[in-house]
């Protein structure tokens, strides 16, 4: 059975604005109530926010993006900076604590304090460059907590898979050139941010250390958990990676409508199964799951609950998927022509 640690708090709604925006405190609320339930406290040790040093967050964000962000968020108009990602007041602190809060699990991984932890945590940030915040991202929570495990723990071989539905452009920019990062991205194609083209490999040394896997409309269960079976579980194996960062974003569920897949509760319980399975393979058993999107509050909160459920059992029987004509055109045309050099474990 595996040890989960997670971290929520109340401070992380306080980056909010009074009109409507799809990233919003509501997305968390409800799921913060339940979750504080005593019939779920056996499944996970709660573990306290803390902010993010200065120094950690120059590893990846500048000096000047960061007082950038500080002088627009006391503008008039919380859009002033991104039409999508407003900034007031708080906005600022819950960021560095949502960035700070993956860092104290990383530390209780590390320590062997738990096996896995979950930082339930907003803004998202998967879609933040290095000096720029986009699509509700102020920082790169996933890219902040790889360059920590690389400078102070030394891991050198790291794997971050996104589920998230938008592609994590962020990440993959982050560690483009690097080889000590693999960025693996299942997400719709054609939608926000337009970017994590099959093509898109990385460069230089991280040539081969970027893959996307880009779904068309439409793809639900079936179609994700062949790809899960036939891509992911085998580059996974492949690369075996040290340690496993999870973007985790539940934006792609059928009734959540920023997108058009058509994922089920049950689907998201067979990906994080999965998931939970390749994470069990690994000699060095440990991953951080860190939450990006989902907005729709029932479904996200749902899915979450379900996750940790997942998450904390030892059970991970698995049924691999019988077939999937869609599916298998978009591995056999697009994806293994492209990735047949870098991976061949994928054949
Ligand atoms: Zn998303």
């Amino acid at each position: 059975m595996s040890k989960l640690g997670i971290i929520y708090d109340y401070q992380f709604l306080d980056h909010k604005i009074d009109t409507f925006s799809p990233e919003n405190p509501d997305r968390l609320k409800n799921l913060y109530i339940e979750i504080a339930n005593p019939k779920y406290a056996h499944l996970y040790k709660k573990y306290l926010p803390q902010v993010i040093t200065s120094n950690l967050l120059h590893r990846i964000h500048s000096e000047f993006y960061i007082e950038q962000l500080r002088s627009f968020s006391f503008c008039i108009n919380p859009y002033s900076y991104d039409k999508d990602t407003y900034l007031m007041e708080d906005s600022l602190y819950v960021a560095k604590l949502s960035s700070g809060s993956n860092i104290v699990l990383i530390d209780a991984l590390m320590n062997n304090e738990i096996d896995i932890g979950f930082s339930l945590c907003r803004p998202p940030g998967h879609h933040a460059l290095p000096e720029r915040g986009m699509g509700y991202c102020i920082f790169n929570n996933a890219s902040i907590s790889t360059r920590y495990l690389l400078d102070k723990y030394n891991i050198n071989k790291i794997l971050i898979l996104d589920f998230d539905v938008h592609h994590g452009n962020g990440t993959e920019e982050i560690f483009y050139s690097n080889n000590n990062v693999l960025t693996v991205s299942i997400h719709q194609r054609n939608i926000f941010p337009f970017t994590g083209h099959v093509q898109d490999v990385g460069i230089e040394e991280g040539k081969g250390y970027n893959i996307n896997i880009p779904v068309y409309p439409q793809y639900g269960d079936e179609e994700y958990l062949y790809l899960f079976d036939n891509i992911i579980k085998k580059i996974c194996e492949e690369y075996n990676p040290d340690f496993f960062i999870v973007s985790a974003g539940y934006d792609g569920h059928m009734d959540d409508n920023t997108s058009d897949t058509t994922l089920t509760y049950i689907g998201y319980q067979n990906i994080i199964r999965r998931i939970k399975s390749y994470i069990q393979t690994m000699n060095n058993k440990k991953a951080l799951f860190l939450l990006e999107g989902g907005y729709n509050p029932n479904v996200l909160e749902r899915c979450i609950l379900d996750t940790l459920e997942e998450l904390s059992t030892s059970y991970t029987n698995i049924h691999l998927t019988e077939q999937s004509s869609r599916a298998q055109l978009l591995v056999e045309k697009e994806i293994k022509p492209i990735l047949k050099e870098y991976w061949p474990s994928i054949f």
